[in-house]
Formats: C-alpha cells, structure tokens, sequence
C-alpha cells in the first residue's frame, strides 16, 4: 500500500461541498480582489489566533517583507533568524533592506537556540526572527527575556504553525506581528498561494495593509510607495470553508504523530524529534533524523512511502549565502541536521494502517 507525503484530495473530499459552494459564491458575487470575502477571512483568523488584526496577503513570504518593511528596517540593520527554515523567512530580511545574521538550532526541536541569538547580538541588531519549525514553538520565553532586554522587536515565522501553542499560549501572540503562509500544503492551506501577517499594534496593521495595497487605503490615494500583494477572493472563500476544521486537523495530525512517536521510539537508530514540555506540536511536518538518512529514504521510496527533506542544505551553507563566507563550526546543529533530517508522512487524514507501515518499513531497515 503506497503511503503519499500528504494527501490534498483526501481533505477536499471531506468538505467538497463547502469548498465547491465557497468558491461558486465568489464568482457569482464578482468578488475576486478584495471584499466581503477578504474582509470575513480577515476577522474570522484573527478570531482564530486571538490577536486584534489580521492583514491578509498574497503569500507567507510576502507577509515576512510586509511586517519588516512595516517595522522599517533600514540598511546596516541587523536582523537575526534561525540557520534552519525555509529561505523566505532569510530572504525576506534582505529583500526588507537589512542584514540576516543566523544563530544556530538548539540540537533538540529544530528550533532556534536563544543562546546563539544572545551570542549574535550586536549594537546593530533591530530584531529577532524564530521560526516555529516543523509546527513546534520556538522558546518564546527566552526569546522574548532577550528582545526585551536589548530593545529588539521580534516576528514570529508561523508558517508550519497555526494554533501552536507555548505555555498555552498562542504563537503569532508574542511578537511585534507574526507572519502566516497558507500555501495548499500549509495545515491551513489555500487552493493557490496566500498569506496574512498577524498583530495587535493597530499602527502597524495600517502601515502593513497600505504597503499591501500600492501604498495606500484609499484607490488613487498613495502615502507611501507599496507593493501590490493580495489575498484573493476565491482563496479568501476557500479558507473560510476550511478554518472551521482546523483544530480538529490538528488534533489528528497530533493523535498520527503519538503514533509515530510510539512505534519510532523502540527503534535504536532512529532519533524521533523531542518536543519540549511546555510547547503543543502541531506537526506541520513529521521530521526524525537518522545517520543512513538517505539510504532509508530510498528504502521507503522503493516500497511507496513518500518522504521529504525540510531543508537538505541549512540556509547558511546555501549558494545564495556565500558572500556569508559561513564555516560548519559556526552552525553545528544545522549543519549535522541537514545530513540526518527525513520528513515522513503526514496529515490529519493517514491512517493508522498507514503510520504502521511506515513504522514496520523503517523497523525493517
Ligand atoms: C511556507 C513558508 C514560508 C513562505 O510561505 P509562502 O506562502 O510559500 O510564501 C515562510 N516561512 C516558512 C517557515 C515556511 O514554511
């Protein structure tokens, strides 16, 4: 029985009626680009993340160029964020007009190591960018000790994490504003690309909603030089049938992950991700290490399980950071991670069938 990485159609069959009436609205209501469909969304996730604003956007990279342009980052201005994510969250930080300074991983969750933000600080450091990796918070305690204590202002990567929680409360909660993706694979995902940057700073919802819209909230009407990033109707429609169902999805990736966690455990060479005790995983992504990853990937390729490599090169040692001049010693954690890292299967709909054969190829191995 071949195991897919995710299956997007399984979760469409589930609510296909919803899905089908949402988008035939937006089309009968002409309502493409902006309106009552955007606005509904808008309300309906900040409800969902408890924060007063939601400023909706074309995609989760924008989001991050929109919350740093917003805080006005200028050149020399050095932002630090975690040596093992996606590219936007870094890129973004340069495409803003500032400096990416990466601090390594703390060697357990994937994410950020406070010690190494506090070691990157500089007197020209602005701001602190964790990455709630995989779907587990980064330390926002200690992230949030040190942005208080060197007057920084921190936005939270939340693209692998809605409705994650730290301490019980929720990511895209703690920071300055906190930036969400909600491309198809996303555990909130669209039917095409969106995004949205979170806050409770009413100034800052402003200034980031008329970047958003070529400067400015009135049409013709321009205050500032902005971008052109929206969020669509159709995929505004298509978020509002899904959210409802988010944290029921939640729920099942989590019981899927139990499952995993079970079974992986009892295996010697398999190093199953520790999630820190007070942090709830959302598990955007199910990510073990393991020292012959990449024969075991072919072996689970061979038998139909589909696996993946979140990322296979650690954003400091990427082509695009050369000018870096990064040396391995200077990001052990990441460094070893890329080498070691294998995604499995997973989303709210496998089933338990399937986790256990995943389970018994990688036990056969
Ligand atoms: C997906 C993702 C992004 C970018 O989101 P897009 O919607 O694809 O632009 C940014 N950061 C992280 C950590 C992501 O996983």
């Amino acid at each position: 029985m071949p195991v897919p990485f995710a299956d997007l159609q399984l979760q469409y069959e589930t609510i296909k009626s919803d899905i089908d009436r949402a988008i035939a609205s937006v089309i009968r209501d002409n309502a493409f680009i902006r309106g009552p469909y955007v606005d509904a969304f808008e309300r309906e996730f900040a409800a969902a993340v408890d924060v007063k604003h939601c400023v909706s956007c074309a995609n989760g990279t924008d989001a991050l160029y929109l919350a740093m342009a917003a805080l006005k980052v200028e050149p020399g201005d050095e932002v630090i964020t975690t040596a093992h994510s996606w590219i936007s969250t870094s890129a973004m930080i340069t495409h803003a007009g500032a400096t990416v300074v990466f601090a390594d991983t703390d060697g357990t969750t994937f994410t950020i190591d406070p010690a190494a933000v506090e070691a990157a600080i500089t007197p020209r450091t602005v701001g602190i960018i964790p990455v709630h990796l995989y779907g587990q918070p980064a330390d926002m305690d200690a992230i949030m000790a040190i942005a208080r204590k060197h007057k920084l202002w921190v936005v939270e990567d939340c693209a692998q994490a809605h409705l994650a929680r730290f301490k019980g409360q929720q990511v895209g909660t703690f920071g300055a504003a906190a930036t969400y993706s909600f491309y198809p694979g996303k555990n909130l995902g669209a039917m095409g690309d969106a995004g949205a940057v979170v806050t409770n700073d009413s100034a800052l919802a402003e200034h980031m909603t008329m970047l958003a819209r070529h400067g400015g909230l009135v049409k013709h009407q321009h205050q500032i030089e902005g971008i052109n990033s929206r969020l669509d109707g159709m995929q505004a429609a298509i978020l509002s049938a899904k959210l409802p169902h988010l944290a029921a999805w939640t729920k099942a990736r989590q019981d899927a992950a139990k499952v995993y966690d079970a079974g992986l455990n009892q295996i010697e060479d398999v190093l199953v991700s520790a999630t820190a005790p007070d942090r709830s995983h959302v598990y955007h992504l199910y990510t073990i290490r393991h020292a012959r990853r990449d024969a075991l990937a072919a072996h689970l390729n061979s038998k139909g399980v589909q696996t993946a490599i979140n990322y296979p090169t650690a954003l400091p040692f990427l082509p695009a950071y050369a000018r870096l001049e990064h040396r391995v010693e200077q990001f052990p954690n990441a460094h070893r991670d890329q080498g070691q890292i294998l995604s499995l299967p997973m989303y709210a709909e496998i089933t338990t069938k399937q986790l256990d054969e995943v389970i018994e190829l990688i036990r056969g191995f």
